[in-house]
């Protein structure tokens, strides 16, 4: 038993590789994307430390190239569920009592081996599996990932140094307990670094996981868990469960010891989840702690000061990285009318020019959407922009499916600044502008903030400081993370903490003390060094 009290070692961002021609990186990636295609892997659910095949398979295939099969994960339904949580209750007492370092030291070690021995694997596997190109995948699978689990082992460590305040004879202490239960972490397909962060942070701060990853997701995050073992995770702190998420969820929402749910994914799944948890309110040991982060309708303002450059630049990466499947991307754009029609067709021009094609063909830009059923939910709003006499398609608008599920980054102009498309979250690369009116900016001001039911990211390109010190103000409430003269995505762990309000979810900040703290129950405890004597107060003295 060692009496000291330990600090953590500080935690630094990844550094992000260019991948650029003549680099070592860029040598060892195509290396491991040429193995991740040679190598079918077959993958299943991994539950108390055991990973078990179900017989039940779903094929891994790459978006952009769906004739290619990366793989078959074995997927669990509602026995495995049961099965994964009594393991995660199972692996309970013994967690819970391991001292906060060596927790820590689990992940610190993980974010090691992400960032190194299984850095280009993990890069393949979330290039080809979700369609990312080498720098999305690298400041998401690699960097991202890596940065929650060395920041959040520093978070948690100051979390349990915050204690209230103590006298000569009496000692206030808080006890941060983990949960009494599980939590149910659920994941999106879009970052493999969420995947990373929502199981981890409840088990870093003791608590036992049960983690449903998304169905399109699932080699990388196989792969993240392999890596939690290998850095001597415990069995059963973290179960890693694919399968149907409807199937898997009945079991665990009807469980007494159901202690919490970490989401992220759309609005619609989070509001069924949360109803699910208030119609089983009764059976539960105690209130779940219910965290989600959730759906975006993202802005860009340009103000009328805007540098046309720089806004540019932030229209293109904002909205049509990763094929804007970026809760953060932009999807609606107010454009000065005194920017007049030549703005527009630079923009469109720019476009226009983006490459887009299979990740592994490293001159892309952009690569296909994540699946069929996200292509053809798509393409019905390209087609209806194109025969509205309130929209256009003023760039890109094909569609096809025939190699990948590719659509071309697209822009809609509308004369309508409540067209479906400037309010409804589509989740891909279809960006919808509006030209206001800059005689009335408050009015504008006003428009943006109240036109969609979500508030998580915004950006304002201005140069004029009162105009920027306004669109602050007005935009107060209007995102979680606000950006100025940048795109609205790609925010980094430990700068800027990440999560929306209104439709956007909970706001409990991702990497950041914010959430770590929804994952414990704190207990106060108080002991007097000098207890009284006497029943009797002074003030009773005859
Ligand atoms: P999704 O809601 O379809 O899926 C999220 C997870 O829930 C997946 O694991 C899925 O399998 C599971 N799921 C789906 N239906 C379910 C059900 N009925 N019961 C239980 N589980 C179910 O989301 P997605 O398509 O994977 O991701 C895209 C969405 O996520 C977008 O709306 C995007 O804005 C949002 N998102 C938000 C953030 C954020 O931080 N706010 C980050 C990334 C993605």
């Amino acid at each position: 038993m060692n009496d000291s009290r330990g600090r953590m070692p500080p935690a630094h961002n990844e550094p992000v590789a260019s991948y650029a021609q003549g680099t070592a990186g860029r040598a060892a990636l195509i290396k491991a994307l040429d193995e991740a295609l040679a190598h079918q892997v077959e993958i299943g659910p991994i539950i108390g430390g055991r990973e078990i095949r179900t017989g039940r398979t779903l094929q891994m295939r790459r978006p952009d190239d769906h004739a290619r099969l990366l793989g078959i994960c074995h997927l669990g339904g509602g026995a495995e569920a049961g099965a994964a949580i009594e393991a995660a209750l199972a692996a309970r007492h013994d967690w819970a009592a391991t001292p906060w370092e060596e927790r820590a030291a689990v992940f610190r070690r993980a974010a090691e081996l992400i960032a190194g021995k299984y850095r280009y694997w993990l890069l393949a596997a979330t290039m080809l599996g979700q369609s990312k190109t080498p720098h999305q995948a690298e400041i998401d699978a690699v960097c991202e990932s890596a940065d929650f689990l060395r920041f959040n082992p520093v978070f948690m460590e100051g979390i349990y140094a915050d204690q209230p305040l103590s006298t000569q004879d009496e000692w206030n202490r808080l006890s941060y307990r983990p949960l009494e239960g599980f939590v149910f972490a659920l994941s999106p397909f879009n970052f493999t670094s969420i995947a990373a962060n929502l199981p981890t942070a409840p088990a870093m701060m003791g608590n036992v996981v049960v983690w449903k990853p998304a169905s399109t997701a699932l080699y990388s995050n196989w792969l993240l868990m392999k890596i939690y073992e290998e850095a001597g995770l415990p069995p059963g702190v973290i179960n890693f469960l694919p399968g149907s998420g409807s199937a898997i969820s009945e079991p665990i929402f009807a469980h007494r010891d159901f202690a919490g749910l970490h989401f992220t994914g759309s609005t619609k799944v989070f509001n069924s989840l949360w109803k699910l948890a208030a119609d089983n309110l009764s059976s539960y040991r105690a209130y779940p702690r219910i965290v989600g982060e959730t759906g975006g309708k993202d802005f860009i303002f340009l103000d009328p000061s805007a540098d046309k450059k720089v806004a540019i630049t932030a229209i293109l990466r904002g909205a049509y990285e990763y094929q804007g499947q970026k809760c953060s991307a932009a999807s609606r754009l107010y454009i000065p009318s005194s920017f007049g029609r030549d703005f527009i067709d630079e923009l469109v021009a720019e476009i226009g020019s983006i490459p887009m094609g299979r990740v592994d063909n490293l001159t892309n830009f952009c690569g296909a959407v994540i699946d069929e059923t996200a292509f053809d939910g798509m393409k019905p709003w390209i087609d209806r922009a194109r025969h509205s006499p309130e929209a256009s398609i003023l760039a890109g608008g094909v569609c096809d499916k025939s190699m990948g599920y590719f659509i071309q980054p697209t822009l809609i102009g509308t004369t309508n600044p409540r067209y479906e498309t400037m309010e409804t979250e589509l989740f891909g690369p279809i960006l919808t502008s509006y030209v206001y009116d800059d005689k009335d900016m408050e009015a504008a001001y006003r428009l943006v903030d109240g036109t969609s039911p979500y508030a998580l990211t915004g950006a304002i390109i201005a140069n004029d400081r009162h105009a920027i010190v306004k669109a602050l103000s007005a935009f107060r409430g209007s995102a979680g993370n606000l950006y100025v003269n940048d795109k609205p995505t790609g925010a980094v762990v430990g700068r800027q903490p990440f999560g929306g309000a209104r439709g956007s979810g909970t706001n409990d900040k991702a990497g950041s003390p914010l959430n770590l703290l929804r994952w414990v129950s704190a207990q106060a405890i108080k002991e007097n060094f000098n207890p009284p004597e006497d029943w009797r107060y002074p003030f009773m003295a005859p």
